[in-house]
């Protein structure tokens, strides 16, 4: 069906070698697939030898949006794919901010970046006009803020806006660097911050004005009100805005799912000083939104210091948490000091790394260097559990790279574990390093079988918590399960909506949604859609090198209790057995 939106089919292709760009027509992808994920593995299918390096030229970034982005609230993602420099194979990561808005209101749906510059350059795009920007000033600046600052002054615009940036862990080729957004935003996950590193792409600005039109003004404003109020009331996204996913220590802590001291524990003593609720008494500046959410689910901290050499002079600095991080940066570290959690994560965003990676890392080496597998040789400073003021200096040293081990460390847990050894209490799944769910079985295959291996791809955790204190299901159906759940999420990020509003944005809300926008699709079809962007990304990942025979399983989840008591290692092992025949499914 034609789109009502032509602007939407529009893919700006940015070769970054030859500082040439050109726009082309894609309306069979975005009338097929809706935009986001669906459109973006096309792309990256028609654009990337799947085997290439991920740090070369030769890699290649989709960032894609949606039908609905810009129309419906919380649909307010921007997707990015590529090929990991952590996993090695597909890569994938989710961002707020203005980032989606923009790119869509600046004319395109999709932006395709190919090639690699030979210096710095930072890309800039306003209504549709690309420019390509010297970087070499801002390459090395220690703080990714302070390029956010520049860039804002540098290119000022009287529309809505968006400033991507990598820090220094992307300019060095950190394989957990992140991308950072407007101020407190992310591409986290999976080393997009590398790619862009490799690639000398310092930064994006992307700006925007147009209009989005539909097609049915008087339908869209009915259902536009609904989803707006159910945003804004409903149990499912309140908790959201009010602790924030914060508001998870607790209730982990309570039945024993809080990965502590690098998942030695899945209860931390210190539990309630690092609570969602602790953290708004004590700490709570404010909440802000990405654009056009009403949810406003980023809380954001402020700290006040002294300003050094003066009386009654002091400095606050606003960081913005929630629960990964503090799981990450807390309790996995032993840290129950939120000031150290806030200076942790801060030095994330300073250097550009991924707060979940980071952490993981810091407690394998930190596990790694008490038993005497590394010493201070290699670590130069002495981790202790909960000592955070070391931790500051080690995230430097993993950016920095001073010897062999800061560099194989800035390579992941997963290569760290397989050079230096303590691969039992490497917290790593498919390569990626653990989210903070120890709840049970499900939440750890979920990890395991994921696209993305991250909690966001089928919610294992969920399921455990739905089975606690009750006998599961055998392992083929609780896959075959995380399966169709990870499936229906390919329309929620194809569309690219925001997972917090996953209990607004049903199967049938969505048809609805879609039809004032001149699309009919019912609900069978949509979830088709799903698994079949679902087949296409798993396809995608196995042609990159993904080998599910190959998925390691870390000793440590078998031997920590988790809420459901120790997992059954047969158990899981079953489970694996049912995804690798749904992965390389028998001739
Ligand atoms: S719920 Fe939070 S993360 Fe999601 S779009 Fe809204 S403000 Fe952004």
């Amino acid at each position: 069906m034609p789109l009502v939106d032509e602007q939407l089919a529009r893919v700006l292709r940015v070769d970054l070698t030859n500082k040439r760009y050109r726009v082309e027509r894609r309306d069979d992808l975005f009338s097929r697939y809706l935009g986001g994920t669906g459109v973006a593995v096309q792309l990256l299918k028609e654009n990337l030898n799947p085997r290439v390096d991920p740090l070369s030229p030769d890699n290649v970034v989709v960032m894609a949006v949606g039908v609905l982005t810009g129309v419906y609230p919380a649909a307010s993602k921007l997707v990015a794919m590529f090929k990991s420099p952590l996993t090695g194979n597909l890569g994938e990561s989710h961002a707020g901010g203005r980032a989606a808005l923009a790119l869509r209101m600046s004319g395109f749906g999709a932006l395709v970046l190919e090639g690699s510059s030979e210096t710095p350059i930072y890309l800039s795009v306003h209504d549709g006009r690309v420019e390509f920007k010297d970087a070499s000033a801002l390459w090395g600046v220690r703080s990714s803020l302070t390029i956010g600052k520049v860039l804002r002054e540098r290119e000022p615009w009287p529309g809505l806006r968006s400033i991507m940036r990598i820090g220094r862990a992307g300019e060095r080729l950190v394989r957990y660097a992140s991308v950072i957004l407007e101020t407190y935003r992310h591409f986290g996950r999976l080393g997009l911050g590398a790619v862009w590193g490799s690639k000398r792409l310092k930064a994006l600005v992307i700006g925007g004005r147009r209009a989005v039109p539909v097609a049915d003004v008087r339908g869209y404003r009915e259902i536009y009100k609904q989803i707006f109020e159910e945003c804004l009331r409903s149990p499912s996204t309140r908790k959201y805005h009010e602790l924030g996913t914060a508001e998870n220590v607790m209730p982990l802590n309570e039945i024993g799912g809080l990965p502590t001291r690098n998942l030695r524990s899945a209860r931390f003593e210190g539990a309630e000083l690092i609570s969602g609720e602790r953290f708004a008494k004590e700490s709570l500046a404010r909440r802000i939104a990405c654009a056009h959410c009403p949810i406003a689910c980023v809380h954001i901290a402020s700290i006040r210091e002294i300003y050094p050499g003066e009386k009654y002079f002091y400095v606050t600095r606003y960081i913005s948490y929630d629960y990964e991080p503090i799981y990450a940066l807390g309790s996995m570290l032993g840290v129950s000091e939120i000031e150290g959690i806030l200076k942790l994560i801060e030095q994330t965003d300073i250097l550009g790394l991924d707060a979940i990676s980071s952490g993981v890392a810091l407690a394998w080496a930190t596990e790694a260097f008490e038993r005497g597998v590394i010493s201070e040789r290699e670590t130069i400073v002495r981790p202790e559990w909960g000592d955070w003021r070391t931790y500051l200096k080690m995230l430097e040293l993993i950016v920095d790279q001073p010897n062999d081990f800061y560099g194989v460390l800035a390579e992941g847990t997963e290569r760290a574990s397989e050079r230096y050894g303590c691969q039992d209490c490497a917290l790593t799944f498919g390569g990626n390093e653990m989210p903070g769910y120890h709840t049970g079985p499900a939440s750890h295959i979920g990890y395991l079988i994921g696209l993305r291996h991250s909690h966001l791809d089928n919610a294992g955790y969920s399921l455990d918590q739905r089975y606690l204190g009750k006998s599961y299901p055998d392992p083929d159906a609780l896959v075959d399960e995380l399966v169709e759940e990870e499936s229906w999420r390919q329309v929620l990020t194809s569309l690219v909506i925001c997972l917090f509003a996953r209990g607004v944005y049903k199967p049938e809300m969505i048809s609805r949604a879609l039809k004032p926008l001149g699309i009919e699709i019912d609900e069978e079809d949509l979830r088709a859609l799903g698994r079949e962007i679902y087949r296409e990304k798993l396809d995608l990942k196995i042609r990159m090198g993904f080998d599910p025979s190959r998925l390691r399983v870390p000793r440590r989840i078998f031997e920590t209790p988790s809420p459901q008591g120790r997992i059954d290692e047969g158990y899981v092992m079953r489970a694996l057995d049912r995804y690798r025949r749904i992965a390389v499914p028998p001739h």
